[in-house]
């Protein structure tokens, strides 16, 4: 693993996201080296010849700079930790710049939220409490194991994130499910969508967002690839879904909004 520590220009950065106003990002790279990941683009701007997965940039000055920023902030705004890059991956349990940008907020009162696979989280549930309004949102895209060592081999099991989940939303801090992506005829069936709601409802997440794969090119090859491996049987219908995204999605949407409704639970659709 390459890890630079680099000092960034800016941290509160204006996000492309409709939803959201301004992204932080205190790492660029990640450990997780999830297979589907889009975030990989990015290297083209960075310079880093590595592959994804094997390099983290830790951006140390960001609290600085935070704070800094925030100053010159007067609207109230939305502003998401883990746009590009998780910003709970292992890393941060040495560097805490996620915490110490957190720590820097409370005194703030914009909208915030986290978007993660890692249970680190937990960790600064102290200052999550005293942040104004703060939404952690857990990317999970299975609970099947296998699924998770294929996609997303450095990520904590989908059954510690659940739990996660619990132990924040017992200390009041509101929580979500983010099925992202959903792998076309490797994660989608009845039974893996019926699990994600299930576990959602009893840990005490108040939805679950759902969205699909974005074939990029290079993302498309290595699904394929691992799917040709690890799931033969499922490469012939996932080839479909390139030339066929409309009506894959379509009929997505029906079969989760079945069970969300079967099972109670909360959905909403990023795609
Ligand atoms: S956790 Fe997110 S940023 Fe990190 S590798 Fe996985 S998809 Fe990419």
């Amino acid at each position: 693993m390459f890890i630079n520590e680099v000092k960034c220009k800016s941290i509160l950065n204006k996000s492309g996201i409709s939803a959201i106003d301004y992204a932080i990002n205190p790492y660029y790279g990640c450990a997780h080296k999830c297979q589907y990941c889009y975030a990989v683009f990015m290297k083209k701007f960075t310079g880093h010849t590595e592959p994804w997965g094997d390099f983290v940039d830790i951006k140390i000055n960001a609290p600085e700079v935070l704070a800094r920023q925030l100053q010159r902030l007067k609207k109230r705004s939305r502003i998401t930790f883990g746009t590009v890059c998780d910003p709970y991956q292992p890393l941060e349990l040495k560097y805490k710049i996620t915490r110490q940008c957190l720590e820097i907020l409370t005194p703030y009162r914009h909208r915030l939220s986290i978007l993660t696979k890692s249970t680190i989280v937990i960790r600064d549930r102290d200052i999550l409490r005293r942040l104004y309004k703060i939404r952690v949102s857990f990317t999970i895209t299975s609970t099947d194991e296998r699924i998770r060592k294929v996609f997303e081999p450095v990520t904590p099991p989908a059954e510690k994130r659940f739990k996660a989940i619990r132990t924040l939303a017992q200390d009041g801090i509101r929580t979500s499910v983010f099925v992202a992506p959903v792998i076309p005829y490797v994660s989608d069936s009845p039974t893996t969508i019926a699990n994600i709601f299930k576990a959602a409802k009893s840990s005490g997440a108040e939805y679950v967002m759902f969205d699909t794969l974005n074939p990029y090119p290079k993302v498309w090859r290595n699904v394929q690839r691992l799917v040709k491996k690890h799931f033969p049987d499922r490469l012939e219908p996932l080839i479909t879904y390139y030339t066929n995204r409309k009506m894959y999605k379509v009929r997505l949407r029906e079969r989760i909004g079945n069970l969300g409704e079967k099972h109670r639970v909360d959905y909403r659709f990023a795609f």
